[in-house]
């Protein structure tokens, strides 16, 4: 299954079902249709490719309108739909998401990580396909009590539309991208894709992520008042870290090196077991009580950069006791530059003190 042109699945003329390739004949006997583009299918039980469908033939394929580029992934919808409606089950994947709320009297935001739901195995009591979901064509609509799942189909090209990221009314949003179901695919034996795709959607959430979960709107409103209710104390340990970040020249840009006397005048602190595992923590996960150093963007584990974390570029007057990991080459090293001794570069290293 290397291209989209080859189609696992066909919609079968006489019984009006979704079909794997394995289970009909071989040939033009196969009595099915592309089911994006009608034009009628072609099984191909090969020796030397993965057993697969085609269009009928050339002529016919220039009929059609448009060129069928969707094949795969419309059969797959197709499939899917049809699964649910079965009873299959669903493997969802565990979703994470910092939430971020401006402490009140200041312009900081405070950030934290939030498990908005746990990697759960579920099966649904209706499916629907091709629904609007704020404006936007949606691929399946999944529904158990009254939680309601949009499934929104991607693939090299087809990316999910950003309002699907934020629901009107409450949905969860997932993202199934089907190119990841390639492998799993290629690794068939004769065709037999609908077992296989009912095995990757109960058992793998390769593929599958999150954009939106209910719980979230919750856990924002929840966020937001221990922001409110902790101001204080948030606020100071803002100042303290700030107190010793001023003398670096941090926020100002660029690292420069006109106000390298300073920062041995910065105040010493001995740490505690604790804060040394913070530091850690921070350098190997990031973290909302530590503030990060990057050496660029791509030394961040967040998509961009996360609330404690700061570009610095490269820098060589920190104090001996600064700690560094470089996630590139996983070294670690403790001292006076962020420069990784191993690959010479600045790029992927954080730094925390
Ligand atoms: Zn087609
Ligand atoms: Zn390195």
């Amino acid at each position: 299954m290397g291209a989209f042109t080859l189609i696992p699945f066909g919609l079968h003329l006489k019984s009006n079902q979704v079909v794997d390739v394995g289970s009909v004949q071989n040939g033009i006997k196969c009595d099915c249709i592309c089911p994006s583009c009608k034009t009628p299918l072609i099984a191909r039980h090969g020796s030397i490719k993965e057993w697969h469908f085609a269009h009928q033939s050339r002529d016919v394929k220039k009929k059609t309108e448009k060129p069928c580029d969707y094949s795969f992934a419309v059969s797959v919808r197709l499939m899917m739909k049809q699964l649910f409606e079965e009873g299959a089950m669903l493997c969802l994947p565990s979703y994470s998401k910092s939430l971020s709320a401006t402490i009140p009297g200041s312009k900081h935001p405070y950030s934290h990580r939030y498990t908005l739901t746990e990697e759960k195995v579920v099966q649904f009591d209706t499916v629907e396909s091709e629904l609007m979901r704020n404006g936007v064509m949606v691929d399946l609509v999944l529904k158990i009590g009254s939680f309601e799942l949009v499934v929104y189909i991607t693939y090299d090209g087809r990316r999910i539309p950003e309002q699907l990221k934020s629901p009107e009314n409450n949905s969860g949003v997932i993202e199934f991208n089907v190119m990841s179901l390639m492998q799993a695919f290629e690794e068939t034996k004769s065709g037999q894709y609908k077992d296989a795709l009912i095995e990757f959607l109960a058992r793998s959430h390769t593929g599958k992520y999150w954009h939106y979960h209910p719980r979230e709107g919750r856990f924002q409103q929840r966020h937001d008042e221990f922001v409110s209710d902790n101001k204080e104390t948030l606020l100071a340990d803002i100042d303290t870290a700030r107190g010793i970040y001023q003398n670096t020249n941090i926020y100002t840009g660029p690292a420069t090196h006109t106000k390298t006397t300073e920062i041995a005048n910065a105040p010493q602190k001995t740490l505690t077991t604790s804060k040394q595992q913070s530091r850690i923590y921070a350098l190997e996960k990031g973290s909302e009580s530590v503030y990060v150093l990057l050496g660029s963007q791509k030394a961040s584990y967040e998509n961009g950069e996360g609330f404690r974390e700061n570009t610095m570029g490269k820098y060589t007057d920190f104090r001996e006791s600064m700690l560094h990991l470089c996630i590139k080459c996983e070294h670690r090293w403790e001292g006076k530059s962020n420069l990784c001794n191993q690959c010479q570069n600045f790029e992927y290293t954080r730094s925390v003190f």
